[in-house]
């Protein structure tokens, strides 16, 4: 197997490279190298600007406006992105998207595929319930038929930018009797319903992007359904594939890295730069080496799945070593900085602040960048549920 790239794929990496550097706005670009939350609009404005380059929904079958792109180009396009400093959110349009193309009637795909390529409606996902995460079977918001309506009752819970979101296809409990995966049901429900409530929860990095959602007799039309009632056990998998596909983070361990390093430059030990300092060199060599290797392992998986030959449960292994891997450069990082990553001013920064830093802007977010890596072995499947996941392949359990 030959993992280099080929003349071709250089020239497709030198095309997005360029695009991503003379397209990106710049004060975009600066919150996200400099560890800075991003605010929707810069999100969604970042995100039109792709599209209208016809780059809006990558993994997408050029029928519904994709790119056609082979799994590697869009590896590839990922990692520019990301070493370009550019908001990388695809939630929606990576998991919501390839569910409707798949189970979507054809009245739901044209009512909403062009908005979500568009971005003009932002998505949550309301699987998550206090008592079922892991164990999302078991889930208990409840649906009840009456007429051509469903009411909804119960609640939601770490649905990640709920108060943003205009939708949330939603797992909802559609009958209590057999199997617990054979009474669950997939609802579109538009986040504007009366009986709605969105509630933040402040993460451990301050920010605000988690939520609840409660839901208090919200009436969704039956057109609403995608699939057929108490069959939505089988369209919430297919939607968590692509949800732990797009999570290797190899374009975000390569720009950690590359921040790692120029921290240890620019910061000092003893008078000189820590990286001149061995173990801590030491210690750089040895993630950087555990990258490349992450880095192999995807081309490896990606390569495979060009042959048409479905990699399915391999991408847990990925997304445990990749979450693994961010946790380590964002301690490392942190090391680099010490007492200079605590500070924490998000306010006067987004309000345009330009006065003096008590640390260098590089640093100044850290604490708050390495506690919001804590929850990347939790969202998205625990790395011991994956680790069941791989175990169950290895072994045929
Ligand atoms: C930042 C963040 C964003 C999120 N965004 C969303 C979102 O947008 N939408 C959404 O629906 N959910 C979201 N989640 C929720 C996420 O999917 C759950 O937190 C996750 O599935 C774990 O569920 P839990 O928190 O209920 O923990 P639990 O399932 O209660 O797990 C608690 C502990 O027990 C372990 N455990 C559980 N079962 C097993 C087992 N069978 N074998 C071994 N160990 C086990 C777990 O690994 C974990 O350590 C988000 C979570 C976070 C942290």
């Amino acid at each position: 197997m030959d993992l280099r790239e080929t003349a071709a794929e250089k020239r497709f990496r030198d095309e997005v490279r360029g695009f991503v550097q003379s397209k990106l706005p710049h004060d975009i670009r600066d919150k996200v190298l400099n560890f800075q939350s991003l605010e929707k609009n810069d999100i969604v404005r970042w995100h039109r600007i792709l599209n209208a380059q016809g780059w809006g929904a990558p993994a997408w079958p050029k029928e519904y406006g994709g790119t056609g792109w082979t799994p590697l180009q869009r590896h590839i396009f990922d990692e520019e992105c990301f070493l370009g400093g550019a908001p990388r959110y695809y939630s929606h349009v990576n998991m919501i998207g390839p569910v409707l193309q798949r189970f979507g009637t054809a009245a739901q795909k044209a009512r909403f595929l062009p908005k979500i390529i568009t971005m003009e409606e932002w998505w949550c996902q309301g699987y998550s319930e206090p008592g079922a995460g892991s164990d999302l079977a078991s889930l208990n918001t409840r649906a009840e038929r009456s007429g051509d309506k469903y009411i909804v009752n119960g609640q939601k819970i770490w649905t990640s930018y709920a108060h943003y979101a205009d939708w949330m296809f939603c797992l909802v409990r559609t009958s209590a009797t057999g199997k617990p995966q054979e009474g669950i049901s997939f609802l579109l429900i538009d986040m504007k319903t009366p009986g709605i409530t969105v509630r933040p929860i402040v993460g451990l990095n301050g920010g605000g992007d988690l939520n609840e959602v409660f839901f208090d007799n919200v009436e969704v039309p039956v057109g609403n359904l995608v699939h057929e009632e108490n069959k939505g056990w089988s369209v919430a998998k297919y939607l968590l594939g692509f949800e732990r596909a797009g999570h290797s983070f190899v374009g975000l361990c390569k720009l950690l890295l590359r921040r790692l390093k120029e921290t240890a430059a620019a910061e000092k030990k003893h008078g000189k730069p820590l990286i001149d300092d061995p173990c801590f060199r030491h210690r750089i060599a040895q993630v950087e080496m555990n990258v490349l290797a992450h880095e192999w392992t995807l081309l490896r998986v990606l390569s495979l799945e060009s042959a048409r030959q479905a990699p399915g449960p391999v991408f847990s292994v990925l997304k445990v070593r990749g979450s693994e891997l961010l946790q380590e450069l964002s301690e490392l990082l942190m090391e680099c900085a010490g007492p200079y990553a605590l500070p924490y001013l998000p306010a006067a920064l987004s309000a345009g602040w330009q006065g003096e830093l008590p640390c260098p802007l590089r640093v100044h977010m850290l604490a708050a960048h390495y506690f919001d890596r804590r929850s990347m072995t939790i969202r998205g499947g625990t790395t011991e549920v994956q680790k069941n996941i791989i175990a169950g392949m290895i072994l045929g359990l």
